[in-house]
């Protein structure tokens, strides 16, 4: 496709975007493939390399960097990297697919201001911090001072949620579920299935 879109989904850690995303990609009509990033930091439990994640060491990821073979990166929390590969993009394209990003929010709207014309930019805001810190815990992969830390950065992203296209409040899954459908279906065009 040579009009091939790409769809941000940013958000505080825990405010569950990934979990949106997920659905998302479930549904074929929208034709969206995941971009996955690369990363400095190590697996989770679960975690797969070359499908959540291009898990690189530091060293590795400092020299793509060097390389320029990101669009963006940043260093989200301390020696932990993550940045989105040039050719992760060009391979969703080729594929004739849109881009979807479950990124954070200095990435996403670096994504934004690369690609104006083509980027749909979505907020996925939690509702309240307190609720946000109550799923972290309950989520149990991170220990009390890495939960600390997303807390107190989730206050700063929520700062910059007006500069996104549109924000979903996600306090009612199901409700924010569909939001995001609808949003993402109307962006791409897609033809909705028939019940
Ligand atoms: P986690 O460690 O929970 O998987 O991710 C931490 C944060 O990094 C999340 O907000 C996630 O969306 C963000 N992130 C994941 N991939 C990228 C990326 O390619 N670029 C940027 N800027 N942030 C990312």
């Amino acid at each position: 496709m040579d009009e091939g879109k790409l769809i941000v989904f940013s958000a505080p850690s825990g405010s569950g975007k990934t979990t949106i995303v997920r659905h998302l990609l479930r549904n074929p009509e929208l034709k969206l493939d995941f971009s996955i990033s690369a990363t400095s930091r190590s697996p989770r439990e679960n975690e797969v390399d070359g499908k959540d994640y291009y898990f690189l060491s530091l060293s590795d990821f400092k020299q793509k960097i060097k390389n320029d073979e990101f669009l963006e990166w940043e260093e989200v929390y301390r020696d932990n990297f993550y940045g989105t590969l040039k050719s992760e993009v060009e391979r969703i394209w080729k594929e004739g697919k849109h881009v979807i990003f479950d990124i954070d929010v200095v990435g996403g709207l670096d994504i934004k201001n690369i690609y104006p014309e083509r980027t749909l930019a979505v907020f996925v805001k939690p509702p309240s911090i307190e609720e946000l810190k109550i799923r972290l815990k309950k989520r149990k992969t991170e220990t009390d001072d890495k939960i600390n830390m997303r807390v107190a950065k989730a206050s700063i992203e929520l700062a910059t949620a007006p500069q996104f296209d549109f924000i979903i409040e996600n306090k009612h899954l199901g409700t924010a579920l569909k939001e995001a459908y609808n949003l993402v279906s109307e962006y791409v065009g897609a033809e909705k299935p028939s019940e």
